[in-house]
């Protein structure tokens, strides 16, 4: 099995009392190529887990690799966060430039790449989160979820394996939501990126390879969304909801319709 996240045994908090641990004894592969779903509420450890493994954060006890690089290894930092891109909940505070084209190229040019290259990459990018006619545009003329696949091509320009998205929807309308996700879905199943998608909202975990539930950082439920959300007095008693269309399905199954879950999607 080849794993491009390795965590293992990571323990971490913000003050030095063991009683206020974020992160317990927490271990989870993420295979590469997988979409993986983290859910849970306020307050479970979910931000903290993915500023550790961008090496952000470094983890107080165990460890955790990437592409089989230590993040607490100073010397592969850069190559870790490269490896491991990272879109966050505000588009407003990860787009730098006037002009989308520019922001997109920062990431490259501070890398030292060659303007051919980057030229390349800011048009592939932005195609890949079909932004590309607004190239020209200011960003901050962009609507939400236009921003949000902006700063997402920012973090594809910079050609990462991995993209954590940390609630990458949580400030946008229903459609700005739609258009993320929908670019989310095709960067891994078109373009084989392993995605850790962050959220709260439940409907979106619907299509996910794996889902895990955080609680008290710890991972309280794990599985395809099939085996997570039917187990719906569990995900009711971590304080989640179980996706409406999702219930639905199986209340319609347990009613005797002869369906495959699966279908009812968002
Ligand atoms: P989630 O993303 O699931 O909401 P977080 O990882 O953001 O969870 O937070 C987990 C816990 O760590 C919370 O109790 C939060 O208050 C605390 N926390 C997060 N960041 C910091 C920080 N920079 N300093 C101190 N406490 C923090």
């Amino acid at each position: 099995m080849d794993y491009i996240v390795e965590i293992e045994n990571v323990s971490h908090g913000y003050s030095k009392d063991r009683e206020q641990l974020v992160l317990d004894d927490l271990s989870l592969k993420v295979r590469r190529g997988e979409f993986l779903v983290v859910l849970g509420h306020n307050g479970s450890g979910k931000s903290t887990l993915a500023k550790l493994i961008n090496g952000i954060l470094v983890p107080r006890e165990g460890s955790i690799k990437v592409n089989g690089m230590d993040t607490a290894d100073e010397n592969t930092i850069w190559e870790i966060r490269q490896t491991a891109g990272m879109v966050f909940q505000n588009p407003d505070n990860q787009l730098v430039a006037t002009v989308v084209e520019e922001d997109v190229a920062f990431g490259p040019e501070n890398q030292g790449i060659e303007s051919s290259e980057i030229r390349r990459r800011v048009d592939e990018s932005l195609k890949s989160v079909d932004m590309y006619e607004y190239r020209k545009n200011a960003p901050h003329m962009l609507s939400g979820g236009q921003k949000q696949r902006v700063a997402i091509a920012g973090v594809i320009a910079m050609k990462p394996d991995c993209i954590i998205l940390d609630e990458p929807t949580a400030m946008l309308d229903p459609s700005g939501r739609r258009e993320v996700i929908d670019i989310v879905k095709k960067l891994n199943r078109e373009e084989g990126k392993t995605i850790i998608h962050i959220t709260h909202y439940m409907d979106e975990a619907i299509d996910a390879d794996r889902i895990v539930v955080m609680e008290s950082g710890k991972i309280a439920m794990e599985g395809t969304p099939i085996e997570v959300f039917g187990d719906v007095e569990k995900i009711r008693g971590l304080g989640l909801d179980v996706p409406q269309v999702t219930e639905l399905a199986f209340e319609l199954v347990k009613a005797g319709l002869d369906i495959d879950p699966k279908v009812l999607r968002i």
